[in-house]
């Protein structure tokens, strides 16, 4: 069941250090809520408290690279002052995985738990590859939240993790089920990031050691929720040790936030990934009414804007929905349309995901082979994109917060 309509919570919003844009969030019961908080803040919060500053880097230590979702597991901090902390009321309000689906082919996709305000769960997906994630076989039904960290006998080399960036989606794409659920509420930075750290945590990944991607492809559209998006990803960046570059966002088209991605410096800038999914802007408008207000033109000037990294590449996604997109004239379309844009482009080609309540057909298998040779066959750079998780709704446009696994 959806919840209802996004509700004011009672939270007070104090403004600590406008140059870290932290907002700690506290109700009148209880303390402050630490997840979320850059070091500085942090260490501003210990200070109020009368503890000496270099406290604050500790709990960023202990929250950010310890992965400790518990003030009374932070053992660098003396034991009274935990106490007296969590007498307080501070907590470390970190999303929590309150519920697992597991797949036959190893993605697995959380239920995720925020503190905020109004619709509360999010949905992760953990995508293990390099072994293709065949190991587990899916036979454990069990559901419940638990951390099986996996240690060194890990059953994967690398992972992908795909966050939600709001709850629910606006832009209503009629191909995708996210948008069935409307938008629900924005999530906070601590929100966004906290998936991404929640999961770590539960997979045992070891950061600088293990190799993990990101990819802001889950529920929502990060341009639409652009501050808090930015803000997830430098926390993950400064705090927790990720790198830019093994972050990927994907945008339905939203120029303004693709015009504020393009100044944003390379340090803290992941890389970009457009949602085309349509030759030409009559189908792209009927499938994606957001191409009314920002055409396909319109779009590709705005990621003209930005200064890509060398040998860097811009991703267009594209949908394959059966008889609509997917035909041989509209791979000559698409290659023609790379061509003009001059930049750097590759293309990942997804068979569309079905979902109940959803009109259109995937695209037969043969269909998706001629799209994809055709467009190789115009030198345009092109992938396949594997459908990860269609068994538990974890694959793309599936995000819907289903309850049957
Ligand atoms: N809102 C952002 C990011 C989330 S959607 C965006 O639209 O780009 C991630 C990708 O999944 C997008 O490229 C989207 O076009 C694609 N998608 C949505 N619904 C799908 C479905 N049912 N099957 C396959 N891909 C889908
Ligand atoms: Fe929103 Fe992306 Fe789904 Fe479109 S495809 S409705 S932008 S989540």
């Amino acid at each position: 069941m959806l919840s209802p309509a996004v509700s004011e919570d009672s939270s007070q919003l104090v403004r600590l250090d406008a140059a870290v844009q932290a907002e700690v969030s506290r109700t009148p019961h209880f303390g402050p809520v630490l997840f979320g908080l850059h070091a500085e803040a942090l260490a501003g919060l210990m200070v109020e408290a009368g503890e000496p500053a270099w406290r604050g880097r500790q709990l960023a230590e202990a929250l950010y690279r310890q992965l400790l979702a518990d003030l009374s597991a932070i053992t660098t901090l003396p034991k009274p002052l935990r106490q007296r902390l969590m007498a307080e009321g501070w907590q470390v309000g970190r999303p929590a995985i309150a519920q697992v689906f597991k797949s036959v082919d190893g993605t697995e996709r959380y239920l995720v738990e925020c503190l905020g305000g109004g619709a509360k769960t999010v949905e992760t997906v953990w995508m293990p590859e390099g072994d293709d994630g065949e190991s587990g076989d899916g036979t454990d039904s069990s559901n419940k939240a638990g951390i099986e960290t996996e240690g060194e006998g890990k059953s994967w080399h690398r992972a992908t993790i795909c966050i939600s960036s709001q709850v629910g989606c606006a832009v209503n794409c009629q191909f995708c089920l996210t948008a069935k659920l409307g938008l629900q509420r924005n999530l906070s930075a601590g929100e966004i990031a906290g998936q991404v750290v929640a999961v770590l945590d539960r997979h045992g990944v070891q950061v600088g050691r293990d190799r993990v991607n990101l990819v802001f492809m889950g529920m929502g559209e990060p341009f639409l929720n652009y501050d808090a998006f930015m803000g997830a990803v430098r926390l993950l960046i400064h705090e927790v040790g990720l790198s830019p570059q093994r972050m990927t966002v994907s945008t339905s088209g939203i120029v303004p936030g693709i015009e504020r991605f393009a100044q944003e410096p390379a340090e803290v800038r992941p890389k970009l990934a457009i949602s085309l999914n349509a030759p030409n802007d009559t189908v792209r408008s009927e499938i994606m009414p957001i191409n009314r207000k920002w055409p396909i033109e319109a779009v590709i000037d705005a990621v003209r804007q930005v200064k890509f990294r060398p040998r860097e590449l811009v991703t267009f996604e594209y949908v394959l929905l059966g008889g609509v997109t997917d035909q041989p004239a509209h791979a000559r379309e698409v290659a023609r349309l790379v061509r003009r844009t001059g930049l750097p482009v590759k293309v990942n080609l997804i068979a569309w995901n079905p979902g109940p309540g959803i009109e259109y057909t995937m695209p037969r298998p043969e269909a998706v082979e001629a799209f994809r040779s055709a467009l190789a066959g115009e030198g345009v750079p092109t992938y396949l994109r594997k459908p990860r998780g269609r068994d538990i709704y974890a694959a793309c446009g599936q995000l819907k917060r289903t309850v049957e696994g």
